[in-house]
């Protein structure tokens, strides 16, 4: 299993140590981990300015060292992406070695980060529109090698608002997969959905479905785990949703090189059973 999307206390929400994370993940069959706190470039973020890239780096390196024979340990990072902080997230990815990238819009209008509250005052369209668009910025801007939770307002639209259509987007979904097609570029199934009020994943299988049929074969899968009990869950499932979808293969990563691994290849390994 590849749990390529987890948080460590280098995220400004998340408290878990990486070695902690990595005892999880051999706990739960996963076979390579990419490790991807929060890089935030925006102001008005919480976490803004507190990523610690030499002490990631140091901890990348202790974790490889105890737990390299059981567990590939990647160093990745979650860098934020709206058009206003391209140029800071270009520059600091240029001068850092990552073995993977994902490229997240967490913002809405003037950076502000779309939570709850930013449903206040507006409708779906006034969300999900102009975050489309930033995602195909962001699909188009050469930077990353996935897209991260490419439907995320539907975790954070309230119960009123809670109808998340994605038909009626369908046609900017379709302009978003011609790009990362072009680019040769993924989006991750984020499983964090499936434990939180979607109940699905960040996309579901109808957004799967229209990639695979405009041509697109390129997935991550990540937990979004920020605690180690949750590092894992949801792949198997996503394994087989993707199978259903049509897609056979998922990506792995070594220096923001990306190889196909068969899906067949990445299920936790079947239990032996022992004669009655
Ligand atoms: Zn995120
Ligand atoms: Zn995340």
């Amino acid at each position: 299993m590849l749990d390529y999307h987890v948080h460590t206390e280098y995220s400004i929400d998340c408290k878990i140590p990486m070695a902690v994370q990595c005892e999880a993940a051999v706990a739960a069959g996963v076979t390579e981990i990419a490790f991807c706190d929060h890089l935030d470039h925006e102001p008005s973020d919480p976490g803004y300015g507190y990523y610690r890239p030499e002490a990631f780096f140091a901890s990348i390196a202790e974790c490889r060292e105890r737990f390299g024979d059981r567990l590939v340990v990647l160093a990745g990072v979650e860098a934020d992406f709206n058009e206003r902080i391209a140029d800071d997230v270009a520059r600091f990815l240029s001068h850092h070695e990552f073995d993977f990238v994902i490229g997240s819009v967490h913002y809405g209008e003037a950076g502000q980060i779309i939570f709850q509250d930013y449903f206040d005052d507006r409708e779906w369209d006034d969300v999900y529109l102009p975050y489309l668009r930033r995602l195909k910025l962001a699909a188009s801007s050469g930077l990353f090698d996935t897209l991260g939770h490419i439907d995320l307002p539907k975790r954070y639209a309230p119960q009123a608002k809670r109808t998340y259509d994605p038909v009626r987007y369908k046609d900017g979904l379709q302009e978003l997969f011609e790009i990362l097609i072009r680019e040769r570029m993924s989006f991750e199934i984020n499983t964090s959905g499936l434990r939180q009020s979607p109940k699905t994943s960040m996309p579901g299988p109808a957004i799967v479905r229209w990639y695979v049929e405009a041509g697109g074969t390129l997935i991550t899968t990540g937990t979004d785990s920020h605690a180690p009990q949750h590092i894992g869950s949801g792949i198997p499932q996503t394994l087989d949703m993707l199978e259903l979808c049509g897609i056979d293969s998922v990506s792995s990563f070594r220096n923001r090189e990306r190889t196909q691994r068969s899906i067949a290849s990445l299920r936790p390994s079947a239990t032996v059973t022992t004669g009655a």
